[in-house]
């Protein structure tokens, strides 16, 4: 399943995102064996850390969400979910998530929402979304694919 749809402006992306998060609360009883992993692609600037602010405060949290360029990974304890917020952008080698102890962090009820996924490869869990962001001027258009039967869940009844 694939939707694309275009976003006007900052306010339209994070209405989808917190959509999509609404979706995680509501289907939660489906998706928390073992949890959800999104990949989000797209270009420096494109809109990713933004997606994941919608996404991580529609799912409870109150205060600021930093981008992760340097600490690599932020977690929200937000339950009954735990997000871990990946930026692998500056990561080296993949093999440095084995370094970070990458297994304790794909316990059950666990989000992961990667940007720069392409970096972790090998290590990082196989995706349920993709978003993918692109350039249209200065706005932007988005194309969420889902890659598994709880990727399709959250997707499904998304308007675009
Ligand atoms: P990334 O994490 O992909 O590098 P950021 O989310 O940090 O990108 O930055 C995205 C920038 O694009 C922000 O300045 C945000 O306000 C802007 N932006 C987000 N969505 C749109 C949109 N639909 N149209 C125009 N600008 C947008
Ligand atoms: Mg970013």
């Amino acid at each position: 399943m694939q939707k694309t749809t275009y976003l006007a402006d900052e306010a339209a992306l994070l209405s989808l995102a917190s959509r999509l998060a609404q979706n995680v609360t509501r289907y939660h009883d489906r998706l928390s064996a073992p949890g959800l992993t999104i990949y989000l692609l797209g270009d420096l600037g494109a809109g990713k850390t933004t997606f994941s602010r919608g996404f991580i405060q529609q799912l409870g949290h109150q205060g600021h969400v930093k981008s992760p360029t340097y600490t690599l990974v932020e977690t929200y304890e937000l339950p009954p979910w735990t997000v871990h917020h990946f930026d692998l952008y500056r990561l080296a080698d993949a093999e440095e998530l084995e370094f970070m102890g990458i297994r304790d962090y794909l316990g059950s009820d666990r989000i992961v929402l990667a940007e720069w996924p392409q970096r972790g490869e090998g290590y990082l869990p196989s995706p349920d979304l993709t978003i993918t962001i692109d350039y249209v001027d200065t706005a932007r258009s988005i194309t969420i694919n889902a890659l598994t039967e709880r990727g399709r869940v959250l997707l499904d009844t998304i308007e675009c």
